[in-house]
């Protein structure tokens, strides 16, 4: 158990500040002045977040805190809190952690028992969602699908029976791809495409997911997908009745090879192969 008063017992502090998705006017005063204030500003790219600070004349030194040093990077700014500099986290655009770096440096500060104090600000995810036209509650933030194809099919076939809106981020690259999926996965259901938010282009595509699909050529810029929810029935369960053994022999049945069997099983029941491994070699 842990109880923090963010400003009741001031200590050296992580903040996480938000920075615009696309228009500058999205920097809140407090963001602009939490950034001026610290000591330091870690940052996704630093070279993105000098002309923010340049634009909003902060003079904060800035480190570089990405997805491939954010392991290392942790034990520096425990270090930098515990000799009692304030830091403040920001990616390149919206929410740190959000789809982006920051997950793991929270987790190390508050294991040492430092404040982790947010800001609100832009983030396309909601950004998207308020003006989609969907029932906005319940809904499921995924972020981005994978990129093989294989394994984004398999990631859609799970939230197919969710009764909750669903919130996806893509690339421009990928999205006829993943649209053409969310069809034949989830049938011909209400999305939104919401494309360049708070940009010049700003647009919004809502439709059936076919009517937007036939609009997708060429489309670029970034991306926020919003799905109407499912309908909450899960899919038959054929397997159900089957023990491993016989679930696994229903595919070799089927002419699969005993490891592929093994894998579909696995991946059938959510568990990890080597149980299905085990459980079916009896070891
Ligand atoms: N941290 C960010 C946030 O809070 O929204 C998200 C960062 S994630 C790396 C970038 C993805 O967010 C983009 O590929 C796109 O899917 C979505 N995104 C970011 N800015 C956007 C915008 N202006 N319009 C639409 N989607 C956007």
């Amino acid at each position: 158990m842990q109880r923090q008063k963010s400003f009741i017992d001031a200590k050296p502090t992580l903040y996480l500040v938000p920075t615009p998705i696309g228009n500058l006017e999205d920097m809140t005063f407090r963001a602009i002045k939490t950034l001026q204030t610290v000591d330091y500003i870690a940052a996704e790219d630093t070279r993105v977040t000098k002309k923010l600070c340049n634009h909003f004349e902060i003079a904060t030194p800035l480190v570089s805190l990405h997805e491939h040093n954010e392991w290392q990077k942790r034990e520096w700014v425990i270090n930098q809190l515990q000799q009692g500099k304030n830091i403040a986290l920001v990616s390149d655009a919206g929410m740190p952690c959000i789809s982006d770096p920051g997950v793991q440096l929270v987790e190390a500060v508050l294991a040492h028992n430092l404040p982790v104090v947010p800001l609100p600000g832009a983030n396309a995810a909601l950004t998207a969602l308020i003006a989609s036209g969907l029932t906005p509650q319940p809904f499921y933030f995924y972020g981005f699908l994978a990129h093989k194809k294989s394994e984004k099919k398999k990631q859609l076939a799970q939230l197919e029976p969710l009764a909750t809106t669903l919130v996806f981020y893509e690339s421009p690259h990928r999205i006829k791809e993943t649209l053409q999926l969310m069809l034949d996965g989830f049938g011909d259901r209400r999305i939104v495409l919401a494309r360049e938010l708070t940009k010049k282009f700003e647009e919004f595509l809502r439709g059936s997911i076919s009517e937007v699909l036939e609009e997708c050529d060429g489309l670029k810029g970034e991306m926020v997908i919003i799905v109407e929810a499912g309908s909450g029935a899960q899919a038959d369960i054929w397997w159900e009745a089957y023990n491993v053994s016989q679930h696994v022999e229903h595919y070799i049945d089927q002419g699969m090879m005993t490891k592929d069997a093994i894998k579909q099983a696995a991946v059938d029941r959510q568990v990890p192969k080597k149980i299905i491994y085990s459980e079916y070699h009896q070891l």
